[in-house]
């Protein structure tokens, strides 16, 4: 039986995990807080699941894979995380994102209506045009239940007979030490999410960012699954309906300062909030003066040009790193476990868009603007 030892049971490694232990490899998950913890990427309420992807194949077939192994995860978990609520895009730029994106969920076969700018009435209870060219319907995409979804990811691999390991890894040559424990498998996989640059300080290149969510108390009609996500890919801002009584989500996607992930303060930034707002102000009129009802802070782990990373040790060849999320991860977390579980096994062989070596900025995988 082939064995692996993944570190971090974040969406990336508990899904590594699960799909790993559900084709027969002897799994080891060690994990220094509970999985769905406040600290990952991963331990957000919500998140969105959309296909598009400008030109991007890959990530475009991945996303939409992703959907179907989400539904047969809330099957063999009996929870539900996925809710269809549908993605609408706003777009105002001539960058041609939108144009590519539709014909490439079109030769995907993935439903996509172009709607008029004056359409989105029909869509959110109380909606602004001022500006918009056009909005993208993705009415098959929608939200996860992310902090769930990445509870019973691990919660099932254990009970497929993964062994959990609570503690701090650190690499020690091609095994991994947790206290006075050295594990070692045919595979070794850190997927560290924020915690991955300074694990290999020497070959991966994240920045990490504290980015902040705020919800707002909205009235009846705001709800999801009836309002969907909403991305306006221009002005950078994204957010969603009243998801479990939680508020309506809107955040700014600029990224923020640079976080330590472990001690780092989790109070939403004033100047965010503020932009939040003068954007409800702008496209939903009605939530104009909503209060602020929650925030949440948490990391993104940015590559230089928002693809993942997925590559091989270069002095290890079966030590594997994971990460790279580039505030759009999540959705893919159980398509990418499958991709990578070919690439352990070695039937497939690594994308170079994923490697180790330096990127060029702005692959624009999550937005147009990626500041620096
Ligand atoms: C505000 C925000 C909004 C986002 N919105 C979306 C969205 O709408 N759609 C989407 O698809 N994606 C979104 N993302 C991105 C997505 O959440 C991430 O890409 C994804 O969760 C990354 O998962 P991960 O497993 O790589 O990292 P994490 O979830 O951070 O998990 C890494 C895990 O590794 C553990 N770990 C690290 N080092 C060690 C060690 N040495 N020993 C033991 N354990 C260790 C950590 O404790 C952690 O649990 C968003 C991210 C943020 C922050």
């Amino acid at each position: 039986m082939r064995s692996a030892v993944v570190v971090g049971a974040g969406i990336f490694g508990g899904s590594l995990a699960l799909r790993l232990v559900s084709s027969g490899w002897d799994v080891t998950l060690v994990e220094q807080y509970p999985p769905g913890h406040v600290r990952a990427a991963s331990g957000g309420e919500s998140r969105l699941i959309r296909f598009s992807h400008g030109t991007n194949d890959w990530y475009t077939r991945s996303a939409r894979r992703a959907l179907d192994l989400w539904r047969e995860l809330e099957r063999e978990t009996g929870t539900e995380l996925f809710v269809p609520s549908g993605v609408a895009w706003f777009f105002t730029g001539a960058h041609g994102w939108d144009d590519a994106s539709e014909r490439v969920l079109s030769e995907q076969g993935i439903a996509v209506e172009r709607l008029g700018s004056d359409e989105g009435v029909r869509l959110f209870p109380s909606f602004d045009a001022r500006g918009l060219d056009s909005i993208l319907l993705e009415p098959e995409a929608g939200l996860l239940r992310a902090r769930d979804a990445t509870r019973v990811t691990s919660e099932l691999a254990i009970e497929r007979g993964a062994r959990f390991v609570t503690g701090k890894a650190l690499p020690d040559g091609d095994a991994v030490l947790v206290d006075a424990n050295r594990l070692e498998g045919d595979r070794v996989v850190w997927a560290g999410g924020a915690w991955l640059a300074a694990l290999f300080p020497e070959l991966v290149d994240l920045r990490v960012t504290r980015q902040d969510v705020y919800f707002f108390g909205a009235p009846a009609g705001w709800q999801a699954p009836s309002v969907p996500g909403w991305v306006d890919f221009d002005n950078g801002v994204y957010g969603l309906g009243d998801l479990d009584g939680r508020g309506f989500k809107a955040s700014p996607d600029r990224e923020g300062p640079t976080f330590d992930p472990d001690r780092g303060e989790r109070t939403a930034s004033d100047e965010k909030e503020r932009e939040a707002r003068e954007y409800l102000a702008l496209r939903f009129p009605a939530l104009a003066g909503a209060p602020l009802v929650g925030t949440r802070s948490c990391p993104y782990s940015l590559t230089e040009d928002t693809n993942f990373l997925i590559a091989p040790h270069p002095e290890h060849e079966h030590v594997w790193l994971l990460g790279g999320g580039s505030g759009h991860g999540f959705k893919h977390g159980p398509a990418l476990a499958e991709y990578v579980g070919k690439l352990l096994d070695g039937s497939e062989e690594p994308d170079p868009m994923f490697a180790l070596d330096a990127r060029s900025p702005g692959g624009g995988l999550r937005a147009p603007w990626i500041e620096r």
